[in-house]
């Protein structure tokens, strides 16, 4: 029997999930292989759990009209709650940063999320993230400071800068996270000590 040097046994299925694991961030083509074979070899009823996971995932969360934060009842849990210090506003890049804020409990106030930041080399303009909506949260007048919680690197910085311009006119307090976290980092990584200093010694932009 001769061996078939081009034969590759592939199984569609199995294939099918490798590919789309390999498309996650962080996950090359050997993990994306190894979830793969574990799911296959796990109980059904883990793979079950995952896949209703995966889809309740898309359906059942949506953004908060107010926020852009992700919420499953609108507006979301921080924007309805009465506690909170409606004069302040935390500018984010991400749903991931307030988790990271949150947990700090060192906060009160209310967040924005920008969902990206603006890059010039990446095409990413200030249309294409929410300051827009940002600007229009401003107008009643109810807002008299705003944290620019971008993260400590190059697109953090230039959005920042960009915010300051078009904030600080309007008569509001704009500070920016101190300079403790480390630059290049994202605020999402950031421990807990490292960004309840950054908060508590923010600085007039
Ligand atoms: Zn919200």
């Amino acid at each position: 029997m001769r061996l078939n040097e081009g034969f590759r046994p592939t199984v569609e299925a199995v294939d099918k999930l490798v590919q789309e694991f390999n498309k996650l961030p962080g996950i090359g083509p050997k993990s994306a292989q190894r979830l793969t074979y574990y799911l296959l070899r796990a109980p059904d009823e883990q793979a079950r759990l995952l896949a209703e996971a995966l889809l309740s995932l898309k359906q059942e969360t949506r953004l908060c009209s107010v926020c852009f934060n992700v919420t499953d009842s609108d507006p979301c849990l921080i924007c309805c709650n009465n506690q909170r210090d409606r004069s302040k506003i935390c500018i984010v890049e991400q749903p991931q940063d307030i988790l990271a804020l949150e947990h700090t409990r060192i906060y009160n106030g209310l967040y924005h999320v920008l969902h990206g930041a603006i890059s010039p080399i990446e095409g990413v303009g200030a249309d294409d993230v929410r300051i827009k909506e940002l600007l229009q949260r401003l107008q009643d007048g109810t807002v008299d400071e705003v944290i620019l919680a971008t993260n400590p690197n190059l697109e953090g910085e230039q959005t920042a800068l960009y915010l300051n311009k078009l904030i600080s006119p309007l008569g509001i307090r704009v500070t920016r996270l101190a300079r403790g976290l480390p630059f290049g980092t994202e605020l999402e990584y950031a421990d807990d000590v490292t960004l309840t200093r950054a908060i508590e010694g923010r600085q007039e932009f």
